[in-house]
């Protein structure tokens, strides 16, 4: 067995014929946190959203922790330990963000745990706090959180459901700069004990906090490497950094 967390071979997507995903190889290993790079259209969120069982491929396996993914049900793959974010909040503005928190961590827990009578915040929950640096916040309503500070409940939130695989699609967008410093060092704590996926396009921040680069062309991986590698690469020049 090896330590490859998930193995994608040959990924399929074709929408009336047009293949989003032609053929994407993809090998990340536990405990990695790996950015994924490509311009508009390159295939990006087709590949989260058949990951998470949102779309099925045409073609192609998705192994997770030696189990194959592929024809498994969105809330099954949760349970198998896979959590992403959408670009759309799924913050309840009402509920404070210790409450989003508690209901995050809830959807992984047998039912019968909801009818529980209170006995403190559950240890996950507290976790998610103290990494994502809201504990200060925990009883405001979500509603009144800065941009920033609500993109860290939504990645509280999920790994507040303990996933050993997360998935963020583009957590600094919008963000100011301090902001996005932040997130840099969170992320950078989340992969202590989780593998990230995350998708993102700012190059200062992969300059930054970025080990290893996966390009994705035209369904296709182009290439993959150190940032300073994918720079280099002339191909990756062309098609994405030289706009
Ligand atoms: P990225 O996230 O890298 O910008 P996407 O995965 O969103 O790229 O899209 C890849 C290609 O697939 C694009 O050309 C897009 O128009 C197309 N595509 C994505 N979803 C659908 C869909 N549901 N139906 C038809 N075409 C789609």
């Amino acid at each position: 067995m090896s330590d490859n967390l998930l193995e994608i071979r040959g990924l399929q997507v074709a929408f009336d014929g047009f293949r989003a995903l032609d053929g994407v190889d993809l090998t990340v290993g536990a405990g990695e946190l790996r950015f994924l790079i490509g311009p508009n259209g390159a295939g990006k969120t087709t590949l989260i959203d058949v990951i998470t069982g949102l779309t099925r491929p045409t073609a192609g396996s998705v192994r997770f922790g030696g189990q194959e993914l592929v024809g498994r049900r969105e809330h099954q793959i949760v349970r198998l330990g896979v959590g992403r974010t959408f670009q759309t909040s799924v913050v309840f503005e009402e509920l404070t963000v210790l409450e989003n928190l508690d209901l995050a961590a809830s959807f992984r827990r047998p039912l019968w745990s909801l009818l529980r009578s209170r006995r403190g915040v559950p240890e996950t929950v507290d976790k998610a706090l103290e990494t994502t640096g809201l504990t200060a916040l925990a009883g405001s309503r979500a509603g009144v959180l800065s941009h920033g500070q609500r993109q860290w409940l939504e990645i509280g939130m999920l790994i507040a459901q303990e996933p050993r695989l997360l998935l963020l699609d583009e957590p600094v967008a919008g963000m100011a700069q301090d902001e996005r410093a932040r997130t840099g060092e969170l992320l950078t704590q989340v992969a202590r004990d989780h593998t990230v996926i995350v998708v993102e396009h700012d190059m200062e921040f992969l300059r930054r906090y970025a080990s290893q680069v996966t390009v994705l062309h035209e369904g296709r991986v182009l290439t993959e490497g150190s940032v300073e590698q994918v720079r280099a690469d002339p191909r990756v020049q062309e098609i994405y950094l030289g706009r």
